[in-house]
């Protein structure tokens, strides 16, 4: 019987196995079949500290005790507060201000709308949204608007709104990048909000531009008073070595997204963070200025219990000493590609590490990818490749042993697709 399920960025008409995961546990993922498998992207890069962490599925399993769903429009629960008091206490000062939603996605509409919100609630209406080549901030329409085009969304693309796109910050030509954000600050119709992934742009293809010119954006923002909003969805949570890419540039948002690593990665949800003047041109005695934003599941308490335990276990386990450890074995592990012909742009942004395998600049839909995923399927590796770019980004709990295993499958792979 053929399943009624419709997989995510799924071609079903491929005929391609799926296989069905029946328990998770650490850096594994354990098949029906009984295979082994090793998750070599966190399972789509939300899982940080491992699979199904003792302290966040006990707390998950100790709020439901007391707590399901509850409206959290003019309501409020523990959990909720809990987790909110501790994100504005490990999170950098100003961003004092916490709105739950579900989705890395949903963090994103919902940090387009406060900046929308705010300049209209100031009386200094703006809507032009500055945004980076490549970039990707989810799939609904707000999200692929600020979003690269192509062939994503290309059936979408009469729905997008118009945005001004920056090139990307390419290694010797970053300052063209500045320079479009500078002229676009002065342009005739002013912008309301910049936003960028900080440092590594994920699913545009694990693209990497340095620390300096995330200030120096941040910076020309500033000076035009223009909103800076980092989507730290995919880099948040330690994924680029401390725990906000943001950090490494020495910068505070004045909205950051974050979603995937704030349970650890085990059940949705997500928060857009932002500073007080933006919390305060929403805030009057005029109910024409609140937020005007909500979903059903906004901070369901369970997720936010998995949120606090997570918070917990970055306060209590030495969890920044594991990611710098799995940085320093990840670039150990990179080194052998160095003078391999068939290995290009390798490089490696805190704890992920990527390449372009066969051809520099293949495209997503290059055949090699495909050929690539067949063979780490054998061998029982979960990588997903984009298009001929490999990437590891693996839970920080990941052994030695398994990281191993990990780079024998990307070698056997180079070795099919270019021997
Ligand atoms: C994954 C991702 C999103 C979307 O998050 P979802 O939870 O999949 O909706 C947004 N921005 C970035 C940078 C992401 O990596």
């Amino acid at each position: 019987m053929t399943s009624p399920v419709w997989h995510p960025f799924h071609q079903h008409g491929l005929g391609e196995p799926i296989p069905k995961v029946v328990r998770t546990g650490g850096s594994c993922l354990w098949t029906g079949d009984g295979r082994r498998i090793i998750d070599a992207i966190s399972s789509w890069w939300v899982t940080t500290h491992g699979h199904r962490h003792p302290r966040i599925m006990a707390a998950i399993a100790e709020q439901t005790k007391a707590l399901d769903q509850i409206i959290f429009a003019g309501w409020t629960h523990e959990p909720a507060e809990a987790l909110a008091r501790g994100l504005t206490e490990i999170m950098p000062e100003p961003l004092a201000h916490v709105f739950y939603s579900d989705s890395g996605s949903t963090a994103v509409e919902v940090a387009l709308k406060m900046a929308l919100g705010y300049w209209r609630n100031i009386g200094e209406p703006r809507h032009r949204i500055a945004v980076m080549q490549h970039s990707y901030h989810g799939d609904t329409i707000g999200g692929m608007s600020v979003g690269e085009r192509g062939v994503f969304n290309q059936a979408y693309a009469p729905l997008l709104f118009d945005v001004a796109t920056l090139p990307f910050p390419v290694a010797g030509s970053e300052q063209a990048t500045l320079d479009a954000l500078e002229a676009e600050c002065r342009g005739p119709e002013p912008l309301a909000a910049l936003i960028v992934e900080p440092l590594v742009l994920g699913a545009g293809g694990m693209l990497i531009y340095p620390p300096e010119i995330l200030a120096a954006m941040r910076d020309i923002c500033a000076k035009h008073g223009v909103l800076f909003i980092a989507d730290e969805v995919m880099t948040g949570w330690g994924r680029t070595g401390p725990l906000l890419a943001c950090e490494q540039a020495d910068i505070v948002p004045d909205i950051v997204c974050l979603s995937k690593g704030l349970t650890g990665g085990a059940v949705p949800l997500a928060v857009t963070m932002a500073t007080k003047p933006i919390f305060d041109a929403h805030c009057s005695t005029d109910k024409a200025t609140m937020f005007f934003h909500s979903s059903s599941y906004t901070a369901n308490p369970i997720a936010c219990a998995a949120g606090v335990a997570n918070l917990a276990i970055w306060r209590d386990e030495p969890v920044r000493e594991g990611i710098a450890d799995l940085c320093e074995r990840q670039a150990a592990q990179i080194a052998r590609y160095r003078d391999n012909p068939a290995v290009h742009n390798l490089r490696r942004c805190g704890t992920i590490t990527a390449m372009e395998i066969g051809d520099p600049d293949g495209a997503y839909l290059s055949d090699i990818g495909p050929r690539l995923a067949r063979i780490f399927r054998e061998r029982d590796i979960l990588l997903r490749p984009l298009g001929n770019t490999v990437y590891v980004m693996p839970p920080y709990c990941v052994s030695d042993d398994e990281l191993d295993e990990i780079y024998a499958a990307i070698d056997a792979g180079i070795a099919a697709v270019t021997g």
